[in-house]
């Protein structure tokens, strides 16, 4: 348990979203030509810092949350068990948006990935690593790899 946040779920759900919803104006202020939130640093040294400051508050709340409900703390359990490739929806039109999880994170949707699916998939501009079970597969693919040389 982390002292510093609190054990009601309901209260952790609160603190994520506004986590979840500082993230998004960080990153919205870092891709646009123009500043667009008065009271962001306009300065991308100084978003990046906040950025994963940030991210790693939001971790830590999603590990309480898990804590909580479950008792069970899998993100101690050091090199991940596997990995999973979760699907967001997104409106017609859009590129589709995939998150990579380690199997153990909290979020348990998606298909269930290779080592070296997900490394190929960590690599896709369209893939996002998951923020609180920071997924880190192999970086290089494994040499053995026949499917990845046929092509
Ligand atoms: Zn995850």
């Amino acid at each position: 348990m982390y002292q510093d946040l609190p054990t009601d779920p309901d209260e952790l759900q609160v603190i994520q979203g506004h986590l979840i919803r500082l993230l998004a104006r960080i990153r919205e202020q870092r891709d646009a030509p123009t500043p667009l939130h008065w009271d962001l640093p306009s300065d991308r040294a100084w978003l990046r810092i906040i950025e994963v400051h940030t991210a790693g508050q939001l971790r830590r709340a999603g590990e309480q949350a898990y804590e909580v409900e479950t008792g069970d703390r899998p993100w101690i359990s050091g090199p991940a068990p596997g990995w999973r490739l979760q699907h967001l929806p997104t409106a017609a039109g859009q590129a589709p948006r995939q998150i990579l999880h380690r199997t153990d994170c909290w979020i348990d949707s998606g298909e269930d990935l290779t080592p070296v699916e997900a490394s190929h998939q960590a690599a896709r501009p369209n893939v996002e690593l998951c923020q609180l079970c920071h997924p880190s597969p192999p970086a290089c693919p494994l040499p053995t790899d026949a499917s990845a040389t046929a092509a």
